[in-house]
């Protein structure tokens, strides 16, 4: 099988030749989906991400495709429509990103655990409503469910107190790795994507954007990008690039940090999820089993736009107060493996886009600046393809040409999710891999696309990197020659998960990865 190598260079030159219809910056969820539902519908597209794909907010979420349990207490609360409406939407959009990745995404069940008999009425009746609104894209019908029933789904929880629990589903995902596989899609259907690329200037003619100044951070080199529209979707960096086109603009954001740590998935070995619904300071948290391991989170603290942000030891703290006030199992300091923090971009409720009818009906901001600037930011992973397309809209409202192609086509797999099937895989696989657990780690991770790493096992063999875990040395060459990968860390954060599930041992393989990273590039590709 010969696949189409990606290589930056290629994408760099692109760049820098052509000129392009919609220049994005910002290489998260918001960002690549945009390019892809623009190079669907026939933009000619470039996209340009200052560290690698996914190193911001969107590696760092609770991997979660979810309607909004609590948006629609709101609803209820408030008879607010238009937060039903965005309940609904996001609802549907956990299916298709579902359809979209079915080797990356799956529903998940949750359980809420209940502790008086009011709440079962209460809550019950919210999760029914919550599978009405998702009509035909439910992932499945919520349930009550007794104290047995409740353990054999989520087995060490406490269940002191407890009369029961509610369980519902949403879907749960892996984000960095969908975000890779999105923004490699939209370079398969022709768009001009890198990154390490910088952006450093606007650069106008008169009074309009009509392109960017950029830095190769790899190589220091700085050039120009030319473009009719460009689209900011820099997520917490947002209100610096509008500074860059309007100097004296407003704030639009108020940034807050969301802190997840990870234990052994011995802490909570069942299949279910479990959502604390209400902490003494009324916030949310869960408890999910996450590639093999335990998932918890978050917290919501005001903070500020740095480039790496830190778990604080209070916030790790917080967390495994709440998680040992769940669990029957007590949780040391020493049992997190991993501790990450998110920034959230959220739009400052003084800020008048806030108040206009357009974030009254949806949680996701569009603004278009004087020079013609389209930012977008705010909502959420789940409703990334819905944000894509009203800012492609937008693009679209500005150019004099309207598009031939309907977006609601986009619906398309990302690469992995192409002519998935999970037994086809295992059964092809087998044919030279003989792990069990390898062949079933690499449909996990690249879906289809584990053919092209089986190809490259027939010159490498299946040699693991660690013993502890199925990820092997053909893998490093897949992602450095198909997904991008420059860094050991693009490759153990972004592309393994390993850093967010053991930092340990990603620590340990680093230099591996990185010797294997110098023999690649002193190899000249084979086209
Ligand atoms: C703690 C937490 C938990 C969450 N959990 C969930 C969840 O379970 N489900 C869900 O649906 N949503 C969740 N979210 C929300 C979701 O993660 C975000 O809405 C989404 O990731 C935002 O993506 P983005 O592309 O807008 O921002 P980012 O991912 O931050 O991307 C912006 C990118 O722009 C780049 N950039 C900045 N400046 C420049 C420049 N000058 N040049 C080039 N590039 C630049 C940055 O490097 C960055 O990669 C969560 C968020 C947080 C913080």
């Amino acid at each position: 099988m010969k696949t189409q190598l990606i290589e930056r260079q290629a994408q760099i030159k692109k760049l820098k030749q052509q000129e392009f219809d919609c220049l994005i910056i910002g290489g998260g969820a918001t960002g690549v989906g945009s390019a892809l539902e623009a190079t669907r519908r026939g933009l000619k597209t470039g996209l340009v991400e200052r560290f690698d794909f996914a190193q911001g907010t969107s590696s760092k979420s609770t991997k979660l495709l979810h309607g909004g349990v609590r948006y629609l207490e709101q609803a209820f609360k408030k008879f607010d429509w238009n937060q039903f409406n965005l309940v609904r939407d996001a609802l549907a959009e956990r299916k298709n990103v579902i359809q979209m990745a079915p080797h990356l995404a799956k529903p998940l069940p949750l359980i809420i655990p209940l502790y008086q008999f009011w709440q079962m009425p209460y809550y019950f009746s919210g999760l029914l409503m919550y599978d009405f609104l998702s009509g035909k894209q439910s992932l499945g019908r919520s349930k009550l469910l007794s104290l047995k029933q409740t353990l054999e789904l989520f087995p060490t929880l406490n269940t002191e107190g407890m009369i029961g629990s509610v369980m519902y589903y949403d879907g749960q995902f892996d984000d960095a790795r969908l975000n890779v596989e999105v923004a490699m899609t939209a370079i398969e259907c022709g768009a001009a994507i890198a990154n390490y690329v910088e952006v450093t200037e606007i650069i106008k003619e008169g009074e309009k954007c009509r392109g960017v100044r950029v830095k190769d951070t790899l190589t220091q080199e700085t050039f120009e990008i030319k473009a009719q529209i460009i689209v900011n979707a820099t997520g917490p960096y947002t209100d610096s690039i509008r500074e860059l086109d309007q100097p004296t603009t407003e704030k639009l954001l108020k940034v807050s940090s969301g802190v997840h740590i990870v234990i052994n998935k011995s802490f909570a070995p069942g299949e279910g999820a479990l959502l604390i619904p209400k902490t003494e300071d009324g916030r949310v948290i869960f408890i999910v089993p996450w590639r093999g391991f335990t998932l918890i989170g978050t917290t919501d603290e005001p903070a500020k736009v740095e480039d790496n942000p830190q778990a604080t030891e209070a916030e790790i703290q917080y967390l495994l107060k709440y998680t040992n006030q769940f669990l029957d199992k007590t949780v040391k300091r020493e049992d997190v493996l991993s501790a990450w923090c998110g920034l959230r971009p959220l739009v400052s409720p003084t800020h008048a886009a806030a108040k206009s009818t357009a974030k009254l009906s949806r949680d996701h901001t569009i603004i278009t600046s004087k020079s013609g600037l389209i930012t977008i930011t705010g909502g959420k992973w789940t409703t990334f393809r819905k944000m894509a397309k009203d800012t492609i809209n937008k693009v679209f409202n500005q150019l004099s040409f309207s598009s031939t192609v309907n977006s609601s086509l986009s619906l398309i797999p990302v690469m992995g999710g192409k002519d998935f099937d999970r037994n086809e895989l295992d059964k092809q696989l087998a044919t030279n891999v003989d792990d069990e657990q390898i062949r079933s780690h690499l449909i996990n991770y690249y879906g289809s696309r584990s053919l092209i790493i089986q190809e490259i096992t027939k010159e490498l063999g299946v040699e693991r990197l660690t013993p502890k875990y199925p990820f092997i040395t053909a893998e490093v060459v897949y992602v450095y020659r198909y997904e991008m990968a420059q860094k050991p860390e693009d490759i153990l954060a972004r592309r393994f998960r390993l850093s967010f599930f053991d930092s340990q041992t990603s620590q340990q393989l680093k230099e591996r990865v990185s010797e294997i990273i110098s023999n690649l590039q002193q190899v000249p590709i084979e086209k």
